[in-house]
């Protein structure tokens, strides 16, 4: 399915088209003025910035397709942006790329609460999604902690997950159906109204695709019934190896929790000083919310009094279980609302995100506190921990030019010690611009050119969002073409500024196996050794294939 778009003779910028596109979508709806397209520059991760082009904001996905349709004819760039709330700078776009921003999608079309299902616009807010399905005694149970903000269409693109995934799933399990707007402006469909797989599943290829595909502009979702009973643990440690310890405990036992997240004293501290105070001990090392839920109250009743016994047996201080749902609500805003609170701690924090296995939590989570101690930074934890899902969170002051580079220097080692012990580098903020540098780490040449020819299928051009994900100049095709020697395998140096633009031998951890399976998450591309990904169209056109419907 190669395919190229012809550039007119003349080409235009992406600025050029502004009149063209204030016909598309309206005076207001295009921005140019350096000060409106700052607001745009960064997403939550305060170390990169790119100041884009121009910034359009349609607000149909009418406007959506003749948006993509202009782009095309003139051969320019693009980026979907929801809310901006990533972590990792996907949704930044370069000079010369144009900012499709999508939040003026956000109707919710349809709730069939018969067939516990809803079709919605990407720009639909995920807490709003739950609100209006909670009549029907239903909700949307991917709840990433940045719900009240974030999009629907964000958390395809990232395959978001949040602390209920531990039970219920992350994104990819609760996407039924895609309508897709690919770069040529035409659309296709992926999935079937009931999540049934009709062929390949393109639907778990494009969620975790972190906006390099296409533009999602109508999303069919699983709704999930909300649970009859609930109990929410309050467990304090006075060491963090036994919080770990007791994470591992849990969860051996058999028992899956609703949702099983730690923090430790310092994100503790800043919560408790900040308008979330949630009534956590402030002297404790760790503590631990750890929720049981189900359709049966005795039942859970019976698993709370059990995980109740084994935190104590780890070494829990206290536990305690909410009383009422107001004191739920405020345990569970205290953990959701931790990243705001570690504001108090300093003007910057970069969130960072990457997995271990579960058994190896306390000993990363020492080694981390280690990895701080030697770069003179404050380092607090915040994380699912049921998942292994790890979130040190690294407060620095930007303008500090020496603290800036200790904080990427701490951060290259944070994500060394997780790869070291068998994790991986992104749980759920994905890869975008500013893990590009460390995916030589755990993937190989083969498996990178693998990637970008599994993006090729969807995007032949290269013209959705440029520049992220995959770091072309280590893949194969690159490798092959500045270094006839290379050894296959052997991957390159890590990019200091992330940049994609080093190539070169070596660097820690360099000879990828090429068997990891997953890129930004569970649901994200397929590794290189799950076959049928060697080229464009390898996997199948996803215009033509039994699941991948061309519509217009
Ligand atoms: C305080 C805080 C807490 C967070 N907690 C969590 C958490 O618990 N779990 C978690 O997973 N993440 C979390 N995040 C990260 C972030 O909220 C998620 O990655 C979220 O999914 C991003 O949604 P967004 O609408 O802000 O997307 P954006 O940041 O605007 O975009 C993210 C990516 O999606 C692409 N994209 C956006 N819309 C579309 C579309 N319609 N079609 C195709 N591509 C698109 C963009 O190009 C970009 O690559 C947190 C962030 C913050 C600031």
């Amino acid at each position: 399915m190669t395919r190229t778009t012809r550039t007119p003779r003349t080409p235009k910028t992406a600025r050029d088209l502004a009149g063209d596109l204030r016909a598309i979508v309206g005076e207001r709806h295009v921005r140019v003025a350096v000060a409106e397209r700052a607001t745009y520059a960064m997403d939550g991760l305060p170390t990169h910035r790119r100041l884009p082009d121009v910034v359009v904001l349609p607000g149909t996905r009418e406007e959506v397709i003749a948006v993509i349709r202009l782009l095309a004819v003139h051969g320019i760039p693009f980026v979907p942006r929801g809310a901006g709330t990533g972590l990792s700078g996907g949704a930044l776009a370069d000079d010369g790329a144009v900012l499709i921003v999508l939040t003026r999608l956000s109707r919710i079309l349809k709730v069939d609460a018969r067939n516990r299902s809803a079709v919605v616009e990407p720009g639909v807010v995920n807490a709003r999604l739950s609100a209006a399905t909670r009549p029907h005694g239903l909700h949307y149970a991917p709840d990433p902690s940045s719900q009240s903000a974030c999009t629907i269409g964000g958390n395809v693109a990232e395959n978001a997950g949040g602390p209920h995934c531990l039970k219920y799933g992350v994104t990819a399990n609760h996407i039924l159906s895609l309508e897709v707007v690919l770069a040529t402006g035409e659309t296709v469909i992926l999935g079937s109204p009931s999540g049934e797989p009709w062929g390949p599943d393109l639907v778990g290829l494009f969620v975790g695709s972190e906006g390099n595909f296409g533009i999602a502009t109508r999303i069919s979702v699983r709704l999930t019934p909300l649970p009859r009973a609930v109990r929410t643990l309050l467990a304090d440690f006075m060491a963090l190896r036994a919080a770990g310890e007791g994470v591992s405990a849990i969860i051996a036992s058999g028992i899956v929790p609703a949702a099983l997240e730690m923090m430790d004293q310092s994100c503790v501290q800043a919560v408790e000083d900040s308008v979330y105070a949630a009534g956590y001990p402030r002297d404790a090392a760790a503590v631990l919310l750890v929720e049981i839920d189900g359709g049966n109250a005795d039942a859970v009743i019976a698993e709370t009094e059990l995980v109740t016994e084994i935190l104590r047996k780890s070494g829990a201080r206290s536990v305690r279980s909410a009383a009422s749902e107001p004191e739920r609500e405020r345990l569970w805003q205290g953990r959701k609302k931790a990243f705001g609170a570690m504001g108090r701690l300093s003007r910057d924090l970069v969130v960072q995100d990457a997995v271990v296995p579960r058994s190896a939590l306390p000993d990363v989570l020492e080694t981390i506190a280690g990895i701080a101690a030697r770069h003179r930074l404050v380092v607090s934890n915040v994380f699912h921990a049921g998942d292994g899902n790890l979130h040190p969170n690294i407060s620095f002051d930007a303008t500090d030019e020496g603290m800036r580079t200790r904080v990427e220097e701490a951060s290259a080692e944070i994500m060394a010690a997780c790869i070291a012990v068998g994790g991986t580098i992104t749980g759920e903020h994905g890869v975008g611009l500013d893990k590009l540098r460390y995916m030589p780490l755990i993937f190989d040449a083969e498996s990178l050119g693998a990637m970008l020819a599994v993006r090729r299928v969807f995007d032949p051009e290269g013209r959705v969002n440029p520049g992220k994900v995959v770091p072309v100049h280590a893949c194969r095709e690159w490798t092959r073409r500045t270094d006839p020697g290379r050894k296959p395998g052997v991957g390159p140096k890590p990019d200091p500024d992330g940049s994609g633009d080093q190539g070169g031998l070596g660097g820690p951890g360099g000879s990828g196996s090429g068997d990891q399976g997953g890129l930004g998450g569970p649901g994200g591309f397929g590794s290189g050794d799950q076959g049928g990904l060697g080229g464009p169209g390898g996997f199948g056109d996803p215009r033509a294939g039994a699941r991948g419907q061309l519509v217009s």
